[in-house]
């Protein structure tokens, strides 16, 4: 398998009234051919933004890539301009979110919606068109497909709309799909359903998946191979029997601790001690320092380097550095 998306050292900085958060902070992780993904983490890790930045969606005057490379079959996207990055858009690369009906125009139908980007990038006529939206739909597994066609947004379930949505996302045969907690919305029924069709389909057609997630659940079903972000960092990654065997991060290992279990009450679940620390705030320090119950001096004034630490499995903490200056 060959690398299909290779990023590079990226940095995504937002200027804010307070000063620069930098939402991502050297990050770099490859996607081959035929291979999800998962990139996992809490609210506010950066893992949206990793995503947007290699949509391009990174917009207006305060968010910038502020460096780093985003290769996609071996051209750096951040070279593109505008209209570049838009034919490869819905192409090439397509997303998925969480809201499918953020995504959706409420006036159109879902046959206009689904046919524009057949129109656009496949050059299909409105006639040929229509019979492939009326296949897409029935493939996602939505029954009176012609039915549907004519229907608004409004009238279909969260769980069918996301079926739309990912019919529009592999409507032109994309090879990098990113999901961005596409099941987070749904109950917990739809949501097998769905990462059931995105299996499908990437198994189809040789998709790759980058799927954004903070569900443990969805990375076990769903990964070969996960990163772990923490404020804007890769904390951890690796292949994910290892990850979720063998976690080396004591972030990775409170994640795992906190994995929810089905119909056990919300207020029951084990959360990592402390919170995330303030964007604005951080200085030079394991970020996690704070929550972390192996904390040492070194820890509060020095970042560690993400570094290999077992076979495969990279981490970022100084444990493993301590551990290796012992011997
Ligand atoms: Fe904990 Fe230190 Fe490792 Fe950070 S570097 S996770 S504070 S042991
Ligand atoms: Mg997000």
């Amino acid at each position: 398998m060959s690398d299909l998306l290779e990023i590079e050292h990226l940095r995504t900085y937002f200027q804010t009234e307070g000063g620069v958060v930098k939402a991502v902070d050297d990050v770099s992780l490859h996607v081959r051919q035929g291979e999800t993904v998962c990139i996992v983490g809490e609210s506010g890790s950066g893992k949206s933004i990793t995503a947007l930045s290699v949509m391009g969606l990174i917009e207006g005057p305060a968010g910038k890539v502020a460096g780093g490379k985003i290769s996609f079959q071996g051209e750096n996207l951040l070279n593109f301009n505008k209209s570049q990055l838009r034919a490869i858009r819905g192409k090439e690369i397509a997303m998925i979110f969480q809201e499918p009906m953020s995504s959706l125009n409420p006036v159109l139908t879902i046959g206009q919606q689904l046919m524009e980007p057949l129109i656009e990038h496949q050059k299909l006529s409105r006639k040929q068109a229509k019979e492939r939206t009326i296949a897409l739909i029935d493939k996602v597994g939505i029954s009176r497909a012609e039915q549907i066609f004519g229907s608004y947004p409004h009238e279909l379930s969260g769980g069918m709309l996301q079926r739309i949505m990912i019919a529009i996302a592999i409507s032109c045969g994309p090879k990098l799909l990113i999901a961005d907690e596409p099941t987070t919305a749904l109950d917990v029924t739809i949501q097998a359903q769905i990462l059931d069709l995105l299996r499908l389909f990437k198994d189809e057609a040789q998709m790759s998946i980058l799927l954004i997630t903070h569900d443990l659940g969805v990375v076990a079903e769903m990964a070969d191979y996960v990163v772990v972000m923490y404020v804007g960092k890769v904390v951890e990654e690796g292949e994910v029997v290892e990850l979720f065997q063998n976690p080396q991060h004591p972030y990775t290992r409170g994640l795992l601790k906190s994995k929810p279990v089905i119909n056990q009450r919300l207020e029951e679940l084990y959360s990592i001690p402390g919170q995330v620390p303030n964007p604005l705030e951080l200085r030079e320090s394991c970020y996690f320092h704070d929550r972390c119950e192996h904390c040492m001096d070194i820890c509060r004034i020095k970042s560690p380097p993400l570094k290999e630490v077992a076979k495969g499995q990279k981490a970022a903490c100084w444990l493993y550095e301590e551990a290796m200056n012992r011997v």
